[in-house]
């Protein structure tokens, strides 16, 4: 299948290699050169533009920073530019305003057209095991299933139009939450005389368990291997959580949803990135709560 990728960032680069793999003819364009040549390595061709990217292609791809770049990719670079016969298909997490608006103006050129954000990082990017939660029709979905399958280990349709961008902004302001009630726990159970093992055994059996402890957990030397065995290095950045934290208060505003945690959770994120910590990963707002921020 020929296949148009705009967009060969940290995540982008790894997924158009994985459709490279896949055996498909993949023609990348990228605004930067090194994502560009990093991209020709991996077996795609390298084309002058986006419009050229999407031209005579089956399925237009693309992994973009946020709503902004992907409204304006969509309406002068693809939208008209692809044959009408092709999939479009949008990876990046963006507003659901967005992903909604550039699928109906898809959709009145006659075009199917899906969102498909992921669940995963640069590792499940480059090995191929992200997760992608769909939003379109039945039929859209269909034809945008098998390529997102070369990319990942699960694809799962998620509603109509902009239902993929819902599902990932609710999950994230989910896992913020958890983030930070789990960072608390820990460091209330430390003021009151506990060992932190010991608490980890007990709550992760217990009610307040959840994948922020039990996966995720953000005291270094308990749980599972995770970034705060790392220093907080690699993992999901602060930043990108934030990011999704603001998609989700942004939704839930647009629809007039009541979410007090998410919003909590957001302004601790903001003040943790403006202090300078927007690239450790998101477990480390502990050294927040626990009054090292400064440190961290
Ligand atoms: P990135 O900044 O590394 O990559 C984005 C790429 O888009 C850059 O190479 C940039 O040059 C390119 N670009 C921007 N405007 C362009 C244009 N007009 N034409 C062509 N190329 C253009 O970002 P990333 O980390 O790859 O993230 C991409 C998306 O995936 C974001 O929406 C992000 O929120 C989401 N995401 C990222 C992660 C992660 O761990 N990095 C995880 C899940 C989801």
């Amino acid at each position: 299948m020929k296949i148009g990728f705009i967009g060969l960032g940290n995540m982008g680069g790894g997924m158009a290699a994985n459709l490279v793999k896949a055996g498909h003819d993949v023609r990348a364009f990228d605004l930067a050169e090194a994502a560009l040549a990093h991209a020709e390595e991996a077996g795609c061709t390298r084309v002058k533009s986006a419009r050229e990217a999407a031209a005579d292609v089956d399925a237009v791809v693309t992994m973009l920073p946020a709503g902004a770049h992907v409204r304006q990719v969509y309406a002068d670079c693809v939208i008209g530019a692809a044959p009408s016969s092709a999939i479009l298909i949008d990876c990046s997490t963006i507003d659901v305003s967005s992903a909604k608006a550039v699928g109906a103006s898809a959709a009145d050129q006659g075009y199917a057209m899906v969102d498909a954000p992921v669940s995963g990082g640069i590792a499940a990017a480059n090995g191929g095991t992200l997760t992608f939660m769909v939003g379109g029709s039945a039929d859209a979905f269909a034809r945008a299933e098998p390529i997102l399958a070369a990319m990942g280990k699960a694809v799962i349709h998620a509603g109509a139009s902009g239902a993929g961008q819902a599902a990932k902004i609710a999950n994230n302001m989910l896992l913020g939450a958890t983030m930070v009630a789990t960072c608390e726990a820990f460091l209330l159970a430390k003021k009151l005389g506990l060992d932190l093992q010991t608490f980890y055994d007990i709550s992760s059996k217990a009610s307040g368990q959840s994948w922020s402890m039990t996966s995720y957990c953000p005291v270094p030397g308990v749980g599972p291997d995770t970034p705060a065995d790392r220093d907080y290095q690699g993992g999901f950045a602060t930043a990108l959580m934030l990011k999704d934290l603001k998609l989700a208060m942004a939704a839930a505003h647009d629809s007039n949803a009541s979410v007090p945690m998410g919003a909590a959770a957001e302004a601790l994120y903001q003040a943790f990135a403006n202090g300078g910590n927007g690239s450790l990963d998101f477990s480390a707002i502990i050294r927040m709560l626990e009054g090292e921020g400064a440190r961290a």
